[in-house]
């Protein structure tokens, strides 16, 4: 069909086009440092070289990487550096993994910050996570499917069982008709215990979601 060539021809030439267009409108750059990378790569070679990749157990929620190296500087660019433009390169990590170890999910929810907490930063990093990986995976996103009661941020100064009791309780599903019968990934941007997304799978769960992945790009401590 020798007619259809000149068709293709148009339709790749277009395509480079804009990825040229793009391309100088906003340099791909690595996540962690902002030297210049190709568009499909997240971090530059030495950036990629600090990257710790994790086993995926079962029970334990999906992770990109451990927390360290490119991954944590990316992260915390992303989370207080006010560089919300982040999450999609992020959110690329994630539906890595998720295509790998959780081929089909329905719905896509992010942790949700507390108000005040969504006010101070201006932005729900975990939702925007969420947003690219349901774009990548091609399922709907429920960005409010889940309320943050309490504000319970300061994780970090306490101990693992101190941590599930501070967040049992603290969510509660909004919209539980959207969730019923569903296979819900479930988005947050760091792990450490696991105490948050699982207080967050709970309130999924009760609110009738059929099954919940929990997923992270990185894992910190013994997760
Ligand atoms: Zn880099």
């Amino acid at each position: 069909m020798p007619h259809v060539r000149p068709f293709l021809l148009v339709s790749l030439a277009a395509r480079a086009l804009a990825r040229a267009v793009l391309d100088t409108l906003s340099p791909p750059a690595c996540a962690a440092c902002d030297a210049p990378v190709r568009r499909d790569r997240v971090f530059c070679a030495p950036c990629a070289a600090s990257v710790h990749r994790t086993a995926n157990e079962p029970g334990a929620p999906l992770a990109f990487a451990a927390y360290g190296g490119a991954v944590a500087a990316a992260l915390r660019r992303f989370k207080y550096g006010e560089r919300p433009d982040l999450g999609r390169p992020l959110g690329h990590l994630l539906r890595g993994v998720v295509r790998e170890q959780a081929p089909e999910v329905d719905l896509v929810v992010p942790v949700p910050l507390h108000p005040r907490k969504l006010a101070e930063r201006g932005y729900n990093q975990a939702a925007l996570l969420a947003q690219a990986a349901a774009d990548e995976l091609d399922v709907p996103l429920a960005a409010r499917a889940l309320v943050r009661l309490r504000d319970t941020t300061q994780q970090a100064s306490l101990g693992r069982a101190e941590r599930h009791t501070n967040v049992a309780r603290a969510f509660v599903a909004r919209s539980p008709r959207a969730l019923q019968g569903r296979k819900v990934l479930l988005v947050d941007d760091v792990a450490t215990t696991g105490a948050t997304l699982s207080a967050c799978r709970d309130a999924l769960v009760e609110a009738g979601a059929r099954d919940v992945i929990t997923s992270c790009v990185a894992r910190a401590g013994d997760g």
